[in-house]
Order: structure tokens, then sequence, then C-alpha cells
């Protein structure tokens, strides 16, 4: 982990903000990206969110499904199931 050297204080209401040149770094769009937060020991880490797959987790060529994305290999992965499936019936 490489430290900034910045030191950003909580307001009352628990927020920080993140210096404007990390979220440039990161290409952040304020009020449409997100991050997800993990805690590693006594430390809090902010990783930009990147919509994923649910069944695998990859965030490459996902399609949306009723609302969940999924990646073309599960897709594939479910034909082969239906087509096994079909076979048996
Ligand atoms: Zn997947």
């Amino acid at each position: 982990m490489k430290s900034t050297g910045i030191i950003r204080g909580l307001d009352n209401m628990g927020r920080v903000v993140i210096p404007k040149e990390i979220r440039k770094f990161l290409d952040m769009t304020e009020g449409v990206d997100e991050f997800e937060i993990y805690m590693q020991d006594d430390c809090i880490v902010l990783k930009k969110h990147k919509p994923n797959c649910v069944f695998c987790g990859i965030e490459e060529d996902c399609i949306d499904f009723e609302g969940q994305l999924v990646c073309k290999n599960c897709i594939e992965k479910m034909q082969k199931i239906k087509e096994e499936i079909q076979n048996i019936e």
C-alpha cells in the first residue's frame, strides 16, 4: 500500500472527501461511481466499484439480466446445463 501523504478529517456526519487528484487518477465521476469498502487490520481500503458477474465476479463482458449482471462465460455454462437437461428429458 502506497502513502499519498494526504491527511483528511472526518466531518461530523462521518464523511471524508476523497482528494480531487485521487478521484481523477481513478477516473471517478462524482454522483455516479461508487467505492467498495474493505477492512484490513486497522485500515479502511476503498476500491473503485466495477459492476461484475453475480456468479463468478469477473468484470468483463457482462450483460444485464433481470437487474443482475452475468458474464458471457457463465451464460455459456448455463446454456450447457440447459442442453444437458433437455438431453435427459
Ligand atoms: Zn460469470
